[in-house]
């Protein structure tokens, strides 16, 4: 739809908005009014979301300058991104003796340097203004180890901890970092994993729990923890299944 309200709120930026999380938080964001610039590799998906006064852009998170661009244009249209959902990963999950290192290279780039590209694209710009807020997906995999997950674990713990060091960097420009750490989520995330005794063993104990989390329950959080007063910083969101024991 083209169609474009006036009372607009603030610019939302999501990436790995084209599936799971980022897709239901983009409807979220949307739903409560806000402006949004949806990046991922598949903009059909992105654009069959058919939501109002959305940009939807083919970006890579390891492309630098297709980010940039993408927000230049989508800022020149809806004012600066007020919220930052960095959210686009991947879960290569294996056996760390037969695992191909090419997934090792793949997860280390998408979920570490893909959301440190997304910071350092819409960082600056909310130091000068003083304002905004940006959202990193870490896990609970950010917080424990887990069988078969140790790269997957190595880029989250990752998340968790650059996205801590930055918050106390910037918390005097009041610029806050927030970490979302969910457990599991029902989403094409799984589909990721392309060792079958890894995947199994994911959905195996989805099962055996009554089932994940649903994209929405991630995506009501987040919006909860952005219109939360600016004063207020919810630094980390840890949320699981409740019958998810580790
Ligand atoms: P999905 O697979 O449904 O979504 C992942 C999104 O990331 C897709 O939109 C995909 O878009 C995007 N993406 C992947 N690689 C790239 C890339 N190189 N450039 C741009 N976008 C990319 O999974 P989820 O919604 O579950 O995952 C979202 C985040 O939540 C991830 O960071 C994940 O690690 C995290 N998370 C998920 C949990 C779960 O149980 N599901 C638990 C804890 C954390 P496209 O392929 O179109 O580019």
């Amino acid at each position: 739809m083209t169609t474009t309200r006036t009372d607009l709120k603030p610019l939302v930026t999501i990436t790995g908005a084209s599936s799971g999380i980022g897709a239901a938080t983009a409807k979220a964001f949307s739903q409560a009014g806000h402006p949004l610039l949806l990046l991922a590799r598949r903009i059909d998906r992105m654009q069959a979301l058919d939501l109002p006064d959305a940009i939807c852009k083919e970006v890579d998170v390891l492309d630098r300058e297709a980010i940039a661009s993408a927000i230049e244009e989508a800022e020149a249209k809806f004012g600066p991104t007020e919220y930052f959902i960095n959210n686009a990963g991947v879960m290569h999950n294996g056996d760390p003796i037969t695992q191909d290192p090419e997934e090792w290279d793949r997860m280390i780039d998408v979920n570490l340097k893909g959301v440190m590209n997304g910071i350092h694209a819409v960082l600056p710009g909310m130091v000068e203004r003083e304002s905004g807020t940006i959202v990193n997906m870490g896990s609970i995999a950010g917080r424990k180890t887990f069988g078969t997950h140790s790269v997957y674990c190595g880029t989250k713990f990752g998340v968790h901890a650059i996205t801590e060091t930055i918050r106390e960097e910037v918390s005097q420009k009041n610029v806050r970092l927030i970490t979302m750490a969910p457990g599991m989520v029902g989403t094409e995330l799984i589909e990721t994993i392309t060792d079958p005794a890894a995947k199994q063993g994911w959905l195996d104990y989805a099962e055996s729990i009554g089932g994940p989390l649903v994209p929405e329950d991630i995506a009501d959080a987040i919006v909860w923890a952005c219109q939360a007063p600016q004063r207020m910083c919810v630094r980390e969101m840890v949320i699981c299944p409740t019958r998810q024991e580790p």
